[in-house]
């Protein structure tokens, strides 16, 4: 049988009604296929019995015995419904107690003998199992020892049911006998079991060993078929051409003569990389990781220069707004004595800009400009994407008349795969632009291996000179006011201090997330700023957050640069990028809320020039894993040391976010292992070395060609 054969509706499969497989389309299990691959969660290890006299408190049991004492009651005050008993073997009797499940008498009566397991507790109600699931022992279906698989509770559908349909899934079709996509010679020299196997042991296991085999096997599978993707795709790029871009030293020395430092020994050393790549006749795909000031912008600004000079167009996407505006201005003074076009292009509104000279232009004449050789560094948000001609037609870099020669991604990873093929285009050029992507979030050392095998990474680690560590404070939301008294002296400075909340509107006491809200205060960029407004009438306030009209940004981004704003209240939009001097404060609202690299971003949002800076995250509410990430931020300020932990403490999904989508769970955490991910890496290539296009592996290439990751 092969894979495809599976991808049949559950609506077909005997025993599943219109309504259940509504509910499990509804949560992505549409076919027989999906469900199969709907693993369960744990499984609990049903072929051990311990004797009553050996359970342990906390520990999961199995015990068999016989119930007596049945008997169901109200608790006094907390009005539960509990029904409780004894269960004994021969060396012992212990409680059992249910709680709201009444009917549970008629079904156990007085001296069944059961099979029940569960965890056995110690509270007010003595000594008892509590909650446990259980089986009658004598009984057709009865218990048998065995490995029990839980499935997480979709849509109401309780692990029992789903173990239901797996069975079903099983008796009807012969799963052992699926055609393995992976090559035979594979599986082998791993001694992984084959496909149809591992989805056996994987629902129906017999023992822990079998499940270990399965997942084994099926989180190498799918980091294998990752790999095999990213190499393929790496060859395909390596056999592009791309334009050679002279290396003129002079014109970089006459760049740096600008500036009052030198770069620094990591600029200089990821600049040389750089360099090298521009000047091969194949497209660079680089990743230029960096924390927030190291100078990655002015790196880049030296090879856009490069490739102008050499008579190359260039492209700076940026994800926000606020980041291409202020990039547009940082190129337009560094750039400002040499001979070529800026241009910058923001959702409706296009800019032109040379020696100076600012003019508004509109989307089409910005295009026009292109064509034109007048704009010849054009710097935008994902605008550019769209960029058409006044015929609404044709996409950027097809356009024949453009010579796009670099393409720089700032903050890569707010983009998807799709965005960067787009930017990169199918040009009708006959060849493809380098690409230099850059960010300031580095990618801990097993995700890069993992996703992004066709990158090439340059690292900066040090900071120019003179910058000085955040001090970053843990604080209780007792403490705010000391916090403010503290940000109020920095004002009386003339510095500038940020407050992050994560939320722009203030939640009601209604909302989905029920309960949480209104015991917990979450700040709300609104009303703080009105609430900072009125308590410090002495200094000036802004709001800045992304629901706001891009005139309205970019005039609060220009206050705060010409430093008439004082306090800005803000989401976390301001994450990326932002690059003032004066700022030395900033507090952040509800810390536990964001992602430690987030947080990091933040923090990087201050402490950009020689003043002393500081970085309040106010813990609105505790958890023991929340505090240890905040105090992971404390510690420390090396952004990669940062992301691992993160990495670590909150899983890949958490850190990928909504990039993730396609990845299945098992290889979530499967990236998590370095060497597996080494170890498939190495396999992909050794089978593309011997057989590139994969021709007789059919099978294969079609899972590569189902798959498409949106993260790489
Ligand atoms: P990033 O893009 O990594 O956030 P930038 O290139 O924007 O960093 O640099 C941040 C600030 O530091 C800019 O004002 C820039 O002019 C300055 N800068 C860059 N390189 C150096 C250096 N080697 N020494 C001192 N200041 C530098
Ligand atoms: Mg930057």
């Amino acid at each position: 049988m092969k894979l495809e054969d599976l991808e049949i509706p559950l609506l077909q499969l005997k025993g599943i009604g219109p309504k259940l497989a509504e509910k499990l389309e509804k949560n992505h299990l549409r076919t027989v296929k999906d469900l199969l691959y709907f693993f369960p969660y744990r499984f609990e290890d049903l072929t051990k019995v311990t004797p009553i006299a050996q359970a342990k408190i906390g520990e999961p049991v199995l015990l068999i015995g016989k119930v007596s004492q049945l008997k169901v009651f109200r608790s006094p005050r907390k009005h539960y419904i509990i029904t409780n008993g004894l269960v004994s073997d021969t060396t012992g009797s212990v409680r059992v107690m249910w709680f709201n499940q009444p009917y549970l008498i008629s079904t156990l009566a007085n001296e069944a003998e059961v099979a029940l397991w569960g965890k056995l507790t110690k509270t007010k109600f003595r000594l008892h199992l509590s909650n446990p699931r259980f089986q009658l022992v004598k009984n057709e279906t009865g218990f048998a020892p065995r490995i029990l698989p839980i499935y997480s509770e979709v849509a109401g559908i309780a692990t029992t049911a789903f173990e239901k349909i797996l069975r079903k899934i099983f008796d009807q079709s012969d799963i052992l006998t699926i055609k393995d996509p992976l090559p035979q010679s594979l599986i082998q020299k791993l001694a992984l079991p084959a496909l149809g196997q591992a989805l056996t042991w994987m629902h129906q296991p017999q023992t822990l060993a079998q499940i270990q085999a399965a997942r084994q096997r099926l989180s190498f599978e799918e980091i294998f078929y990752i790999q095999l993707k990213l190499l393929r795709e790496k060859r395909v790029v390596a056999s592009q051409k791309a334009p050679v871009i002279n290396i003129d030293t002079v014109i970089i020395d006459d760049f740096l003569s600008n500036f009052d430092f030198r770069l620094t020994h990591d600029q200089k050393q990821v600049l040389a990389e750089i360099l090298h790549d521009l000047a091969q006749p194949y497209p660079m795909n680089r990743l230029l990781q960096g924390e927030v000031g190291s100078g990655k912008t002015l790196v880049a600004e030296i090879a856009a220069l490069l490739s102008l000079n050499s008579d190359y167009q260039v492209l700076l996407m940026a994800p926000t707004e606020i980041l291409a505006r202020q990039h547009f201005n940082r190129v337009l003074t560094d750039l400002a004595k040499f001979d070529f076009g800026l241009g910058l292009l923001v959702s409706q509104a296009g800019y032109f800009g040379q020696h100076g000279f600012k003019a508004r232009k509109n989307p089409a004449e910005i295009f026009r400009l292109l064509t034109q050789k007048r704009v010849n560094f054009l710097i935008g948000t994902h605008a550019l994407l769209e960029l058409k001609n006044n015929s609404s037609q044709g996409l950027l870099l097809r356009n024949p008349d453009w010579r796009i020669g670099l393409v720089i991604i700032d903050e890569q990873h707010r983009f998807g795969v799709a965005q960067r093929q787009k930017l990169l285009g199918l040009s009708a050029q006959n060849y493809t632009p380098h690409l230099l992507s850059m960010t300031a979030t580095p990618i801990p050392r097993t995700l890069a291996l993992a996703f992004y095998g066709d990158l090439d990474l340059s690292m900066i680690k040090e900071k120019p000179l003179g910058r000085k560590r955040v001090e970053t404070h843990l604080i209780k939301p007792t403490q705010r006011e000391r916090v403010w008294v503290f940000a109020k002296k920095e004002l009386v400075k003339g510095h500038q201090i940020f407050v992050i909340c994560p939320r722009v509107e203030p939640t009601g006491a209604q909302t989905t997330e029920g309960r949480a809200n209104w015991v917990l205060e979450i700040k709300a960029v609104k009303e703080e700023y009105e609430k900072i407004k009125m308590a410090l009438p002495e200094f000036t306030v802004e709001i800045m957050h992304g629901k706001l009209k891009s005139a309205e940004k970019e005039q609060a981004l220009q206050k705060l640069q010409e430093a008439q704003t004082q306090i800005l209240v803000s989401s976390s939009v301001i994450e990326v990028g932002l690059d003032l001097p004066l700022a030395t404060v900033i507090i952040i609202e509800s810390a536990e809320r964001f992602g430690l690299a987030q947080l990091h971003q933040l923090r990087g949002r201050v402490g950009r020039s020689i003043h002393q800076s500081y970085c309040f995250l106010i813990m609105e509410k505790y958890s023991a894993l929340a505090y240890q990430r905040l105090k992971a931020l404390v510690e420390s300020d090396d952004a990669l040391y940062l992301a691992e932990k993160d990495l670590q403490l909150r899983g890949a999904g958490e850190f990928l976010g909504e990039r993730q989508s396609g990845l299945p769970d098992l290889a979530m955490e499967a990236i998590k292992d370095t060497n597996l991910v080494a170890q498939a890496k190495k396999l992909a290539e050794e089978l593309l070395q011997t057989n590139p296009t994969l021709k007789d592996l059919p099978l294969l290439r079609q899972e590569l060609d189902k798959r498409n990751y949106a993260i790489i």
